[in-house]
């Protein structure tokens, strides 16, 4: 199943794959070529990654299988991020972790990204944070001269305020075709900031990461996860779902701004499972039992 981001963007996957935890799988080339394959098969096409993920190994993980499967490159829909300069010991004189905007680290940013990933484009690049020091026209500077050089297909940002977002649309000469947010059964802010309504006035679909709150929905011992937990068993006993991943999924999958979740799972059973979420229905009151259990209260 697929879904056009915004309609002068791109078409994504209705669910995508996150790479940020992809150091952690341990998989050979052939091994992530393997998931990479089946990912496709099953119509999990869009690829979530960022500079830094895995101390910057993540993306080169993925361009050393992608280089041994050129024919893949075409099906699937490669997202990347800049923005962000943690400390690191690839950069040892980085001394604070910092935001970088700039022209020129926006620039160098992707020309990295792309050699790691072994790609001459990436389908969507993403300001990964808001920047306080943010000009947006050197942004919009920046995007453009990506664009005009094909090294980027689209644009978009992540974890912006509605205001942040609105700014930088009013300042680049295109549309930004999505914000990723945090957004899930165990954080649901984006329902009341304005963020999905900005989204959806502006025809912008938006991307949730940690779609499963980071796996803390499976193994969490906070009072409001331990709600949701209990909730999400008992409703899944009574329906006959047979798992909870796939609930928290269809919650999300049901509202109306088309909400792509970015799940992060290295595991290819899980991925099937979030698959089949995409063809669950759910009823407005177990919408709302599981809003019940994330809030601590029902709705005023
Ligand atoms: P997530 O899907 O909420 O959590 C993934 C974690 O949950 C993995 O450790 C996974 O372990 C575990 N998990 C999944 N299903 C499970 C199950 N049935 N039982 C037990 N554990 C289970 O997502 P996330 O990894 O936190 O984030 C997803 C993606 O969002 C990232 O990869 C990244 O691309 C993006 N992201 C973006 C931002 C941003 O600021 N834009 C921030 C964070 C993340 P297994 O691998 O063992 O399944």
């Amino acid at each position: 199943m697929k879904i056009a981001l915004h309609e002068k963007g791109p078409v994504v996957s209705r669910i995508a794959r996150g790479m940020m935890r992809s150091s952690e799988w341990r998989l050979t080339a052939a091994e992530m070529r393997a998931q990479i394959d089946r990912s496709l098969d099953l119509g999990v096409t869009t690829f979530d990654h960022a500079d830094i993920y895995g101390d910057y190994t993540c993306e080169a993980l993925f361009g050393e299988a992608l280089a041994g499967m050129p024919a893949a490159r075409a099906r699937m829909q490669v997202v990347t991020k800049c923005g962000i300069k943690p400390v690191s010991g690839r950069h040892p004189a980085r001394a604070v972790k910092q935001y970088d905007t700039s022209r020129a680290h926006i620039a160098a940013s992707v020309e990295r990204s792309l050699e790691r990933l072994h790609t001459d484009y990436i389908d969507l690049l993403l300001i990964h944070r808001p920047d306080p020091l943010m000009d947006p026209d050197e942004v919009a500077a920046a995007f453009s001269a990506l664009r005009d050089a094909g090294k980027v297909l689209f644009f978009g940002v992540s974890n912006f305020s509605p205001s942040q977002f609105e700014l930088l649309s009013s300042r680049v000469p295109f549309p930004l075709v999505t914000n990723q947010i945090e957004c899930s059964v165990l954080q649901t802010k984006p329902f009341e900031d304005g963020t999905l309504d900005q989204c959806m006035r502006l025809g912008v679909v938006p991307m949730a990461w940690s779609p499963l709150g980071g796996g803390s929905v499976f193994d969490g011992r906070t009072k409001q996860i331990l709600r949701v937990r209990k909730t999400l068993l008992t409703l899944c006993r009574a329906l006959g779902i047979d798992s909870i991943e796939k609930l928290a999924l269809a919650w999300l999958l049901a509202h109306p701004a088309r909400i792509v979740p970015v799940i992060g799972t290295g595991r290819m059973d899980r991925v099937e499972e979030a698959v089949e979420a995409l063809s669950m229905e759910l009823d407005r009151a177990v919408w709302f039992e599981i809003l019940r259990a994330s809030r601590g209260s029902d709705v005023p």
